[in-house]
């Protein structure tokens, strides 16, 4: 990447967008980080070592029982034309085509509308990156052994698509979203920030 070239924006900020949009003004045109709260603290994997999140991957193909033909691990991507920049945990080449796979450090009952639309960014990098199609991709929650496979819509897509311009608007206008008071609020890290706006 050239220095003239902007910064990329890491995909993992499209789930912390639809956890609230307001964190990314914080992030993005503040420079903030968060307090770490132990809810935030329940999604943390990064500093879990590789060989915990092998076993962990492991897990996850042995109960899908589909018979993987290639892997990728740790995969970094990155789209100048996105604007975004990623690390995908697993890619799999299988009899379908290829997949990609988020491992998700939580015991939600739901899949959340942030970890989708994340994942499927990863996806639309990987499908560049190889130029091959991504249909699907599969989401593991390793505290309750829920597994969501979703095959990706057009929608899915340009939703995913639309809130990477929603976060670079954020920061190029330095415009903070307005919110509501909502349920995150009690477990976000920027509520030091936030509290009396
Ligand atoms: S305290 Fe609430 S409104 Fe403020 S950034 Fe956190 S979740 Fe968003």
């Amino acid at each position: 990447m050239s220095e003239e070239e902007p910064e990329l924006i890491p995909a993992k900020w499209i789930e912390i967008y639809h956890y609230c949009p307001r964190i990314i003004y914080y992030m993005g045109v503040l420079g903030a980080r968060e307090r770490e709260t132990a809810y935030m603290r329940e999604g943390r994997m990064e500093e879990e070592c590789e060989e915990e999140k092998e076993k962990r991957r492991k897990t996850l193909l042995a109960k899908r029982k589909e018979k993987v033909i290639e892997k990728w691990t740790n995969l970094k991507l990155y789209s100048q034309k996105l604007g975004i920049v990623g690390v995908v945990d697993m890619l799999v080449k299988t009899e379908e085509g290829l997949k990609v796979v988020d491992i998700k450090n939580t015991a939600k009952k739901k899949l959340s509308s942030g970890y989708l639309y994340q994942t499927t960014a990863y996806a639309i990098l990987a499908q560049e990156h190889f130029k091959k199609p991504v249909k699907n991709i599969i989401i593991y929650y390793t505290k309750n052994d829920k597994i969501f496979e979703i095959k990706i819509t057009d929608q899915i897509k340009e939703h995913t698509i639309w809130t990477i311009k929603r976060i670079k608007e954020i920061i190029e206008k330095a415009k903070m979203p307005k919110t509501k008071r909502k349920r995150q609020c009690k477990g976000c890290g920027y509520y030091h920030l936030c509290r009396g706006l």
